[in-house]
């Protein structure tokens, strides 16, 4: 054991003086505009409460009025409430598909959907930046992966017809909807048109999508009216809904296979009943929320524009995730304390979570932060900026 102690203290050393250390910090109200952490009282601009509903008086009533706090075991044992059910029906309806399964949370639903469509004898299609959760999936999945530079269609494209000669029996392309440390979003319509061409599959992560954007606030496949041609699509709970958990939605065999392959749904305990009324009260307001979303956008864009404008480098983001990259980690860790002095969160995002040297404050627009609290930031921001020389 002593060598085991030795062995982690060593690798956590090397972490720490790589500025990739990682600590807990105790946080409260994360999901306002205004946030206490580590007892100071910070403009929040970390959380995926994008459209504020975590704290709405309805949802918090949803939860107090329901009884059961817990759950009694799985889905397949004695876990189906018939009140999820009756939230899969509303889901399927909202997207517009034969069917919808509800899964614990958004990477669960991930490593569900890959591991159980895919094994050895198939090959997927990855985007480089597509989230853990979806990298980890196809890990578990065992399946050839081919990992299509960021956003290229011309690189998958060649990738397809390399992986067309091999005869594998399934294909599956995947992708993040809105990516997450970047904010740009995928070419969904490139992505339908080569999924045509080479019969493969598409499977979509609508994680930082649905909620935010399209008409009731869909996703972005229904903004772009291309929802029916996508297979599979998947969206959580924790961001814009502001509750937790996940769903996945397709065609009624494909979610039917599910219920029987998914190990990430077959043997964990259902979300408790007080979640999926919270949730059923969120899927109502989320369709109401158009005000929200529009403001969500205006208030991106001023952020967007005014952070463009001064010389920043905002990756191609065009949603509420707003990144500003700086490149190396220390400096970024430095530019985030900064931003904490003058009252402002947002968190340094380091490898491996995104690319070696593209270390990056990411920030995250919500229909709630007030104008003015905005315009600070961004002066603030610029300040910060011109004194690390991260603009000149
Ligand atoms: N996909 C994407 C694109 C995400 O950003 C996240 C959350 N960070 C997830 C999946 C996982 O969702 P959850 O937090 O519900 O596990």
């Amino acid at each position: 054991m002593r060598n085991w102690q030795l062995g982690l203290r060593n690798e956590l050393n090397q972490l720490a003086d790589k500025n990739l250390i990682r600590e807990l910090k105790s946080t409260a109200h994360g999901t306002n505009p205004v946030c206490v952490r580590e007892g100071k009282t910070l403009l929040n601009f970390s959380s995926n409460n994008y459209l504020g509903l975590a704290g709405h008086p309805l949802l918090i009533q949803a939860m107090q009025n329901t009884v059961e706090a817990g759950s009694p075991s799985s889905r397949l044992l004695v876990g189906n409430e018939a009140k999820t059910q009756h939230l899969e029906e509303e889901l399927a309806q909202w997207q517009e598909t034969e069917s919808a399964l509800v899964f614990s949370n958004g990477y669960m639903a991930n490593l569900g959907v890959l591991s159980s469509f895919l094994d050895r004898k198939d090959a997927v299609f990855s985007d480089q930046l597509n989230h853990a959760s979806i990298v980890d999936g196809i890990r578990l999945s065992g399946a050839t992966s081919f990992r299509y530079r960021h956003g290229n269609m011309n690189h998958l494209e060649n990738l397809l017809k390399k992986a067309a000669k091999k005869g594998f029996r399934r294909k599956l392309i995947v992708t993040d909807a809105v990516f997450s440390m970047d904010g740009d979003i995928a070419p969904l319509r490139d992505l339908v048109s080569l999924k045509e061409k080479y019969d493969t599959a598409l499977f979509v992560d609508e994680a930082h999508s649905v909620g935010t954007i399209g008409p009731q606030g869909k996703g972005l496949a229904h903004h772009l009216g291309i929802s029916d041609q996508i297979e599979i699509h998947m969206g959580t709970f924790s961001k814009a809904f502001g509750v937790y958990g996940a769903y996945v939605a397709g065609k009624k065999d494909w979610i039917h296979y599910l219920i029987n392959h998914s190990r990430s749904f077959i043997y964990t305990t259902a979300l408790p009943p007080s979640i999926i009324s919270a949730i059923l009260q969120s899927l109502k307001l989320i369709q109401q929320s158009d005000r929200s979303r529009h403001l969500l956008k205006r208030k991106s864009m001023k952020f967007r524009d005014e952070l463009s404008k001064y010389g920043f480098n905002i990756a191609n983001s065009s949603t509420q995730i707003v990144p500003v990259v700086i490149g190396d980690s220390s400096k970024s860790l430095a530019f985030s304390q900064k931003l904490i002095a003058n009252g402002i969160l947002s968190v340094a995002i380091r490898p491996p979570t995104v690319p070696a040297g593209s270390a990056r404050l990411r920030f995250s627009l919500m229909a709630d932060h007030r104008d003015d609290d905005i315009q600070n930031v961004i002066e603030s921001i610029t300040e910060i900026g011109y004194e690390c020389g991260v603009i000149l």
